[in-house]
């Protein structure tokens, strides 16, 4: 799309001279930007929403300052077609309400205003300032470890620009005179490929762990390296995520996992610590089960080709994927202790997600199905009789049917249930009616694991059934 400016940033004999002199003193947390005008840079209208032009010009005319801000102009200097568009005005979240009827406050760490146009929701957001600082709504707080719990005092766009996480996401268009104010050398680490933190990384990190998240998020989908300084902190403070609401990080790893480059996110996670954060369970299952991050790599994949198709894809499949590792190990121990199978699968799902609830919060409408997803894992060997057609039925019985080709991927399963289950979903009566005696004839043949897994004690943090029936 920006195919001129895109050629300029990947060659770098023909870096952007003319507007980027030597590093200044911004990067360092300081004040005027460098002002890019319209002529020497790419970004053009012709790429915002309408919506998001109606936002702007709206509070230009009532005499706000009105900017474009953060992943739309970071996303059209990198030639990609923006996905959503966030506002940032010196209009308060009242002043903005009045000038939009479609228009709701929402947030309590951090008040900001959605304008909503049908499907597509325009984010403005208030200049923050200092948390210190005597204006605005006097409202910030911070906890003794550093964390922000409110940040809602105002303040002008210099003082918001080093309040935002990265360089390459404090960049302004200006919707006065379509210039691009950069307040932290973000267009040259944008040049560099390069993630930086404005400002002293470890203290930001402790502001709002989320940082961390975002950090490798952008990493993964960006392609970008992270700058020293602001990889050195995470690995330490990763525990710090577990200061997170389960809510927040629900929506993170969503972002994180459905953002189309979950498989490199997922490893960018293990490498720095903060996977077993949010998943403690399904970390440790990683390490005492072979086939359990190959089967959550062989999920992210699939999802990550789904994205890439446009085909629809659901964080029940990927929840249940992430997780079945933690059940399985809790499974065995409860039929170790002479539960039958069926039961002791029903009380391993529920404890896991308890457990995991503790982390993230997954609404029902995702944790019920994917313990379908689980449950059918037992129905896809008993291929007998009227069962099969059941199975077949069920809403649930592709994504189990996925789930199982990837256990099978994963050296979990001999792969002959998954090729049985394939052969059956395209056979016609008469093939079927076969592949069902064919069963009859060898009614275990399948669904056996590769190997016996040795006898295990167990898992940690297992404080028998103190975890139950609250998921
Ligand atoms: P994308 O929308 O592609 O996920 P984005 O950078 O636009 O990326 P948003 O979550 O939409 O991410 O946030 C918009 C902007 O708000 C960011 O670019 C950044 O400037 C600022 N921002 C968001 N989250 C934080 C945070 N936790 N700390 C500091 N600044 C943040
Ligand atoms: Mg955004």
């Amino acid at each position: 799309m920006f195919k001129g400016f895109t050629r300029f940033l990947q060659s770098p004999g023909e870096r952007l001279k003319s507007f980027f002199g030597p590093e200044s003193a911004v990067a360092a947390g300081l004040s005027e930007p460098r002002i890019i005008p319209r002529q020497d840079h790419p970004v053009s209208r012709q790429h915002f929403s309408d919506a998001a032009l109606k936002v702007l010009y709206r509070l230009h005319n009532a005499g706000y300052q009105a900017y474009l801000v953060g992943g739309c102009i970071r996303d059209s200097l990198l030639g990609r077609m923006p996905k959503d568009f966030d506002v940032a005005t010196d209009a308060t979240p009242e002043e903005v309400k009045t000038l939009f009827r479609n228009s709701r406050i929402i947030g309590r760490r951090f008040r900001i205003v959605h304008v909503r146009f049908g499907r597509e929701v325009i984010e403005v957001t208030t200049f923050r300032g200092k948390p210190g600082d005597d204006h605005g709504d006097h409202i910030a707080q911070q906890s003794d470890e550093g964390l922000l719990l409110r940040d809602n005092v105002w303040g002008n766009i210099q003082e918001d620009a080093i309040r935002r996480d990265f360089t390459i996401n404090a960049l302004y268009y200006s919707i006065a005179d379509f210039s691009i104010h950069d307040f932290a050398n973000g267009v040259s680490d944008i040049e560099a490929r390069t993630l930086r933190l404005i400002g002293d990384p470890a203290t930001r990190y402790r502001e709002d762990p989320v940082r961390m998240l975002r950090a490798v998020r952008f990493a993964g989908k960006l392609d970008f390296h992270l700058d020293p300084a602001t990889e050195a902190p995470i690995r330490d403070l990763a525990p710090q995520l577990l200061q997170i609401p389960p809510a927040r990080l629900f929506d993170e790893i969503l972002k994180l996992f459905m953002g189309g480059h979950g498989v490199d996110t997922f490893r960018l996670l293990r490498q720095y610590g903060l996977f077993e954060m949010l998943f403690p369970e399904a970390a440790e299952a990683m390490d005492e089960l072979p086939w359990a991050e190959p089967l959550v790599e062989a999920a992210l994949a699939s999802t990550d080709r789904r994205i890439a198709e446009e085909r629809p894809v659901t964080p029940a499949f990927l929840f249940a994927a992430l997780l079945w590792g933690p059940v399985q190990l809790r499974q065995a121990a409860h039929e170790q202790d002479g539960m039958p199978p069926i039961p002791a699968l029903q009380a391993a799902s529920q404890q896991v997600v308890s457990r995991q609830l503790q982390h993230i919060s997954i609404p029902k409408r995702f944790s019920l199905p994917m313990r379908d997803i689980w449950d059918l894992q037992q129905r896809l060997p008993m291929r007998r009789g009227r069962r099969v057609f059941q199975t077949r039925e069920h809403p649930r019985f592709r994504a189990a049917y996925d789930l199982l080709l990837l256990r099978e991927t994963a050296g979990e399963l001999e792969p002959d249930l998954g090729d049985w289950w394939t052969a059956f979903q395209n056979a016609d009566e008469h093939e079927q009616r076969r592949l069902l005696d064919k069963v009859g004839a060898n009614p275990a043949g399948s669904g056996a694991p590769r190997k016996r897994r040795k006898r295990r004690r167990k898992p940690r943090g297992d404080n028998n059934g103190s975890d139950n029936g609250n998921a």
